[in-house]
């Protein structure tokens, strides 16, 4: 079984995917980790995350960069949003999602072009989404939280220039799958949100 989950940035599609793939059993992939990990190698390389040439170096990233903390800053988001328009970085990073998503046992993957590119095939496709007001105050919390000092303006204004790169690029644009299942998490806390998307995926899969 592959469960496809796409949506725009601080969705909460990774949470989402997370409990989906200890719900069902099945291993999870953060795709956006893969376009993080290679951004944060450009500028440990001094490259230009904007030169394919510099991007497509920086796919040959060591594994051991995957658990570094800085991959999860938002410096790091948007080195991956600009790496990520290169098509030479995603073919270079198509394989090992590919490879994921069809092991035995089935995976869960959550990414921007998981049920369009990744996983035409998979058996639920789901597309989160939330306003961009929602979706910035809640990056806002958690920065804060963490004792981050930063201005709910400019979250916003950071997830609105994402968007617009994720959803504009020529390859692989953000969008829903035409099948997907478009879940609107904007009224929603996080236990609604799963609880809501569970559904939906039973009821796509014919489950109980
Ligand atoms: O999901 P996350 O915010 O970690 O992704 C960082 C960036 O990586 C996104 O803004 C997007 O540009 C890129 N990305 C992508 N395709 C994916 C996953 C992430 O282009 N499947």
């Amino acid at each position: 079984m592959i469960i496809a989950v796409d949506g725009p940035t601080a969705s909460g599609k990774g949470t989402i995917a997370q409990k989906l793939g200890a719900h069902f059993g099945i291993p999870h992939l953060d795709t956006g980790l893969l376009y993080r990990a290679v951004g944060y190698q450009v500028q440990l390389n001094d490259g230009d995350p904007d030169s394919e040439g510099d991007a497509v170096a920086a796919c040959g990233f060591a594994d051991d960069l995957l658990a570094d903390p800085a991959l999860r800053s938002e410096g790091t988001g948007s080195l991956a949003s600009r790496v990520s328009v290169h098509p030479a970085v995603r073919s270079a990073l198509f394989e090992r999602q590919r490879s994921f998503a069809t092991q035995t046992g089935g995976a869960v993957l959550d990414g921007r072009d998981i049920g369009t590119i990744i996983a035409p095939d998979a058996d639920v496709k789901l597309f989160i989404t939330a306003s961009v007001q929602a979706r910035a105050r809640r990056r806002w919390l958690e920065m804060t939280g963490r004792g981050v000092d930063v201005q709910l303006a400019d979250v916003e204004a950071d997830i609105a220039k994402r968007d617009a790169r994720d959803i504009n690029r020529a390859d692989a644009p953000l969008k829903a799958a035409p099948e997907a299942l478009v879940i609107d998490t904007t009224s929603f806390d996080r236990e609604q949100a799963f609880e809501t998307v569970l559904d939906a995926v039973k009821t796509a899969l014919a489950l109980d």
